[in-house]
């Protein structure tokens, strides 16, 4: 059993806050400025060129692939990471639509609008389209006119799970390829991309997995296409034998060439680091946790904010690890909230979105966001000029 007073004390929070924006960008895991410091210091500092062979830089991006594959289902060896998802995404469908003579994406219009605007692109630059249809539309619109079926298992405004299985077996009984975008899933519950038979998954080591801003992204294929991929931007890390300096390509053994170039070494010591929590948390014990704090958060707020709908599924086993409300006034309310210690984030048009994070959140969290949610809401404090003036990131 997951001990999470120890898994909290391994983050530095600002006391006085409920953080519950995990979801977004995870908070600062305390052994991570030492980490980075001391590849800042010494390997860069001291070792120079020589840390890409002694401190280990060069197999940076596999070794933390296979620290990140337990938590998705993955066998080791079938993750890497690096880039941003974006481009990992880019990438897996690029690779995907390979793999059939169908060039038309499959996605759902709740989709992230990123992974929306690359389908929409590699789909066109293939000759073919990106279709959209609603989440609870995507199952019956699987057909043998699809090539490749590319969702996003958790939707980052509602908090709604696809059922990953068995949209999975769905598409690979019709000869679909399958990528999924863990972004919201990773180190948030448990995914079993080898038990679904995904080909591809993607996702970004920021959000559930406390890597710090900007921090590498992960893509998985699976053994059995890994090594049929002919990559789309095969740069010279994703290659056999790089140092070899070989005028033609020839690809990596199975996921290493969906490396590009060079790895964010920086970035990749802090989320190494970041990952050591994984040491001692239990991905299902992290499950459970976060479905107590997500009931105890909507019977709250429900109870205390007559005024805000629940846009998350009420079903806890048909959401992740977040639980959304919809209000038309949602953005001056989470600018009131934050300026009240409690931060959550806005997502348009109407969404206030709260991340549930059991390594480093518990009940008393959750209770102050009840109680200072419902003193925004009861005494209008949202409603003053201040809150509605947008800034850049919601
Ligand atoms: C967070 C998120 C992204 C962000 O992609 P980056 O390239 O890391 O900026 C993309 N897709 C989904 C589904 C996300 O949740």
């Amino acid at each position: 059993m997951t001990d999470f007073t120890a898994t909290r004390a391994l983050f530095d929070l600002p006391e006085g806050l409920a953080y519950l924006d995990g979801n977004s960008l995870g908070p600062l895991a305390r052994s991570v400025p030492d980490r980075v410091a001391r590849a800042v210091r010494e390997e860069w500092g001291r070792q120079l060129i020589r840390a890409w062979n002694d401190a280990g830089w060069m197999e940076m991006p596999d070794r933390l692939g296979d620290r990140i594959a337990p938590l998705i289902g993955a066998p080791a060896g079938t993750v890497t990471t690096g880039d941003t998802l974006s481009i990992k995404l880019h990438q897996a469908l690029s690779a995907a639509l390979t793999m059939t003579d169908r060039p038309v994406i499959l996605s759902d219009t709740g989709n992230f609008p990123s992974d929306l605007y690359i389908a929409d692109a590699v789909a066109r630059q293939a000759g073919g389209e990106l279709r959209t249809v609603a989440p609870e539309a995507v199952a019956a619109a699987l057909s043998e006119e699809i090539g490749v079926l590319m969702l996003t298992e958790v939707d980052y405004r509602t908090g709604r799970l696809h059922d990953m299985v068995a949209l999975t077996a769905r598409a690979k009984s019709l000869g679909i390829a399958t990528v999924w975008d863990l972004a919201h899933s990773a180190g948030a519950l448990p995914v079993d991309v080898a038990g679904a038979g995904a080909d591809f998954a993607v996702g970004c080591s920021y959000k559930y997995l406390n890597g710090g801003p900007g921090a590498p992204a992960f893509v998985y294929a699976a053994p059995d296409v890994a090594g049929r991929i002919d990559p789309s931007m095969p740069g010279w890390l994703g290659h056999a034998a790089p140092f070899a300096f070989e005028p033609g390509y020839r690809p990596a053994r199975d996921v290493a060439r969906f490396r590009v170039g060079t790895p964010p070494v920086l970035q990749m010591a802090a989320l190494d680091a970041a990952l050591d929590v994984w040491d001692v948390a239990d991905i299902v014990d992290v499950r459970a946790r976060s479905l107590d704090l997500s009931e105890r958060l909507i019977a709250g707020v429900e109870a205390a904010c007559p005024d805000l709908a629940l846009a998350s599924p009420r079903d806890g086993s048909a959401r992740g690890s977040q639980v959304s409300f919809s209000h038309p006034e949602a953005y001056p309310i989470m600018q009131a909230l934050i300026a009240r210690g409690v931060i959550g984030d806005f997502r348009a048009p109407d969404i206030l979105r709260f991340g549930l994070t059991p390594l480093y959140l518990g009940e008393a969290e959750i209770d102050t966001c009840i109680a200072t949610l419902a003193e925004v809401m009861d005494r209008r404090l949202w409603d003053d000029p201040a809150y509605r003036q947008r800034q850049a990131v919601t």
